[in-house]
């Protein structure tokens, strides 16, 4: 359209092009160097059951300490990662930073029996499973101390190969759970195809749980179908004392959110560890 315009408008168009991909040039080059160089961190977010209110989980949350901007969520960064095919070397660290964390819990004597690390669509590839098995291998920790969150969305957009590597993974002994479960449009009994052991059910329903009436019944409706399915149902984003409750009464049998505590840093998640257990 900026081309019509005439010359000025030609030139417009044509720089800021070149300044958009330059600036992506710029973070990719960044990003490549922020693994070379050590700069991403784990997060832990605890994941407590419901009835005890004790940690029973965590989900490792990547951030990245970059050197002149600071500290940067995902959102920042991920979608680039995924964009460029960076995330399958950014993948792989998390994997094994979570791994060595959970090594170095277990022989610090927390037993906290699982980690939650996200996996983009771009990891699901036949490649992974292999990936996967020779980092547990060089691990002390075993498969069965690793979750691996997928949307469903991520699902849907390669059914076929993702039941093909949901199925692998699981052979393994890791774990598999629906992340932001409730956005897309899966049925039940296309569900069931998945080994899938937990559904997370979207910030987005519990947030206006006290004033939607839509949402309590989503809610309600995805307890209700993970149950009938023997998957553990989590509510994620739970921030005040009325989701709790409702969420309580509704039997959800795991909550995480800041209600409980925001994502922290491994030393601070293992304070936490130490309180929950005592
Ligand atoms: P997600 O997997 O759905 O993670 C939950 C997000 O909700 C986290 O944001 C968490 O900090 C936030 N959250 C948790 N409890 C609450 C709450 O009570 N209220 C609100 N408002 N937010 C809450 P975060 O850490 O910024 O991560 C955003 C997304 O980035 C994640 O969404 C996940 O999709 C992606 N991500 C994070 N780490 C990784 C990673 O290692 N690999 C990949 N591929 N994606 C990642
Ligand atoms: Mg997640
Ligand atoms: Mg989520
Ligand atoms: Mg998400």
């Amino acid at each position: 359209q900026a081309k019509r315009n005439g010359r000025n408008g030609f030139c417009f168009y044509d720089s800021s092009m070149t300044e958009a991909a330059s600036k992506r040039f710029n973070l990719l080059e960044q990003l490549n160097q922020a693994l070379k160089n050590d700069q991403f961190e784990l997060y832990y977010q605890p994941q407590v059951n419901t009835e005890t209110g004790r940690i029973v989980a965590a989900e490792a949350l990547i951030r990245w300490n970059h050197p002149e901007r600071g500290l940067l969520a995902p959102d920042q960064f991920i979608p680039y990662a995924e964009e460029s095919g960076l995330i399958a070397p950014i993948g792989r660290w998390v994997i094994e930073q979570a791994l060595r964390d959970i090594s170095r819990w277990h022989a610090m004597g927390y037993t906290l029996p699982k980690v939650a690390v996200n996996f983009s669509t771009q990891q699901i590839s036949d490649l992974i499973v292999a990936e996967v098995a020779e980092i547990l291998q060089c691990s002390d920790a075993d498969a069965s101390s690793i979750e691996f969150e997928i949307t469903e969305s991520a699902l849907m957009e390669n059914p076929e190969l993702s039941r093909k590597v949901l199925q692998a993974l699981h052979q393994m002994g890791i774990s598999l759970s629906i992340d932001d479960f409730g956005q897309g449009y899966s049925s039940l009994s296309y569900l069931k195809q998945f080994p899938i052991s937990k559904l997370k059910i979207d910030r987005a329903f519990i947030r206006d749980l006290e004033v939607d009436e839509n949402d309590r019944a989503i809610t309600r409706a995805i307890i209700a179908l993970g149950k009938s399915l023997k998957m553990t149902v989590i509510a994620e984003g739970v921030e005040t004392e009325n989701q709790l409750q409702f969420l309580k009464e509704e039997q959800c049998e795991e909550l995480q959110g800041y209600l409980f505590s925001r994502p922290v840093p491994e030393e601070e998640f293992r304070r936490l560890m130490e309180k929950s257990s005592g």
